[in-house]
């Protein structure tokens, strides 16, 4: 019998959970271990920002779809990785610590014969000073963030309605963050609903990002095609900002945000202060935490992870100049490279490098729009890990035959711009690789047939329809397991 052990029920851990207790006999036992009760269709928290939906919309209790399911679930975070065991037993095992249930704050030593660590990212808020919705700027990354958001935006429609003006900055919140697709769509939807209540004259939106220019969404930009023509993802966004009346700054990251006001710096090294009265920034994102011990008790933590606590996989992490980049530097099979039962997918996992080239100011502040973390990505990596995992423990061989690289890989990104059956709007864009192949594709870095740009009514039916379908498969429901990442 073996023992599958998956940290984290989020896109990638939970598609790995439910793919591999589809695939193995009863004999062998799957494990998630996740500190939230729900699953939450993440990207649809977008729309609980903007209160188009609640959060019961976006979320479901896990526990019904694992008991259902035959897997077991245990409502706890991963403290630490034992992958030699201990002084007492040289069985692998994660030490993790039980919240929120009749068993709070116990701890238990949970043994693996395969470990998929899908814990996702942690929030860094502290990367900058004031950052975060304890703080002084809000947040949509978790539902109940962008529940609080809501209520918050509230009191801005409110004032604009008694003849106030307002000041909506949207944006990173950090010189090193992620998921500007994210802030993007926020940014859209924020203007899509200011116009719809005909508050336009009292409002003034401003994007703030590190990307070094407009559409860079840490991918390095991107050429699409579009209505026939080839055009760059710069002159894409910068036209759809234009339409939706938003400002932008970019190559910039925000060192401060106090009350009302936010101080940053950009490329060129100057400083300066926007003020506010809401503030959307998202934060940079880190490991959760995870800590790693050999048999000896020795931490190895550095060993396992890279400094910013992602797990080391496959990847060539050498230290090179981005010239010498390459898409073979980036991981296929995320595996450890120092235990071969363990694996991290979803965001959880350390990339190379980042896609964009990186940049500092001229004060030496790292400014980069680092690798976008998506969620079909993150899914895929979640089945093939499974996939190999089943293969492995039904031939007893080592074999990883299923391979899952972003540079091989491509990505559909459908931004909301607004919402309704006959009114809303998306931008959709598909990219084929998400890292480009300056090899294979010399002229544009990605195959400009599969790379697509068009903003329309379509891509809002598309986005709303994949929010269904998602958490249609996620609760495992009849013949889930045909619908693709
Ligand atoms: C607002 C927003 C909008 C987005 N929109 C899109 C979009 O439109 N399209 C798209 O493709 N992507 C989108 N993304 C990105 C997408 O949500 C992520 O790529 C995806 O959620 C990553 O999946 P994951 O499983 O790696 O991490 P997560 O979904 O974050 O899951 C991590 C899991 O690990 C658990 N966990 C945390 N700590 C521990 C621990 N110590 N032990 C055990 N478990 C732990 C968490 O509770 C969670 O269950 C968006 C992201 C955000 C924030």
């Amino acid at each position: 019998m073996a023992k599958i052990l998956i940290l984290g029920a989020g896109i990638a851990g939970h598609t790995a959970a439910l793919i591999a207790r589809r695939k193995l006999g009863k004999s062998h036992e799957v494990i998630v271990v996740s500190p939230n009760s729900n699953y939450q269709w993440v990207p649809s928290n977008i729309w609980v920002g903007i209160g188009l939906m609640t959060v019961k919309q976006v979320i479901f209790p896990l526990a019904p779809v694992y008991k259902r399911t035959g897997i077991v679930f245990k409502q706890a975070k991963a403290i630490s990785i034992h992958p030699e065991g201990d002084d007492v037993s040289a069985k692998q095992y994660v030490q993790i610590q039980y919240v929120a249930t009749d068993k709070k704050d116990q701890t238990e030593k949970v043994e693996y014969d395969y470990l998929i660590n899908a814990t996702g990212p942690k929030l860094n808020f502290e990367a900058t000073e004031g950052l975060g919705p304890d703080k002084n700027s809000f947040s949509v990354c978790t539902y109940d963030h962008a529940a609080h958001t809501w209520e918050q935006l509230q009191k801005c429609f409110a004032k604009m309605e008694n003849g106030e003006k307002q000041h909506f900055v949207i944006g990173t919140g950090n010189g090193m963050a992620t998921c500007q697709g994210a802030a993007f769509e926020y940014a859209l939807n924020i203007a899509f609903e200011i116009k719809r209540r005909k508050l336009l004259n009292y409002a003034e939106i401003t994007w703030i990002s590190n990307e070094y220019e407009l559409g860079d969404f840490g991918m390095g930009g991107a050429y699409v095609k579009q209505g026939g023509y080839v055009t760059p993802t710069k002159i894409f966004a910068e036209s759809i900002f234009k339409e939706y009346g938003i400002n932008w700054i970019v190559g910039s990251a925000v060192q401060k945000v106090e009350p009302g006001v936010l101080s940053y710096e950009n490329l060129a090294g100057e400083y300066h202060k926007l003020e506010f009265d809401f503030s959307m920034l998202i934060p940079p994102f880190a490991g959760v935490g995870l800590k790693a011990y050999n048999r000896k008790m020795e931490d190895i933590t550095s060993t396992m992870f890279a400094p910013n606590g992602l797990m080391k996989v496959d990847a060539d992490y050498t230290p090179k100049p981005f010239e010498e980049w390459k898409a073979s530097d980036w991981p296929k099979t995320y595996i450890s490279p120092v235990y071969d039962n363990i694996f991290a997918v979803g965001i959880a996992f350390a990339p190379p490098h980042t896609i964009s080239k990186p940049m500092t100011s001229k004060n030496g502040t790292p400014i980069t729009a680092t690798a976008p973390r998506t969620g079909m990505p993150s899914g895929v990596m979640g089945r093939i890990v499974a996939l190999n995992i089943v293969e492995q423990v039904k031939s007893g061989t080592k074999t990883l035959r299923h391979e899952a690289s972003m540079a091989k890989m491509g990505a559909a990104c459908i931004v909301s711009a607004g919402y309704g059956i006959r009114r809303g709007k998306a931008a959709v864009m598909t990219v084929f690789p998400i890292v480009q192949d300056w090899e294979k594709y010399p002229k544009w870095g990605r195959n400009i047939g599969y790379t697509v740009g068009e903003i329309g009514l379509a891509g809002h039916w598309m986005k709303l329809f994949m929010h269904y379908m998602f958490i249609y498969k996620a609760k495992a429901l009849p013949l889930w397991w045909m619908i693709p990442e």
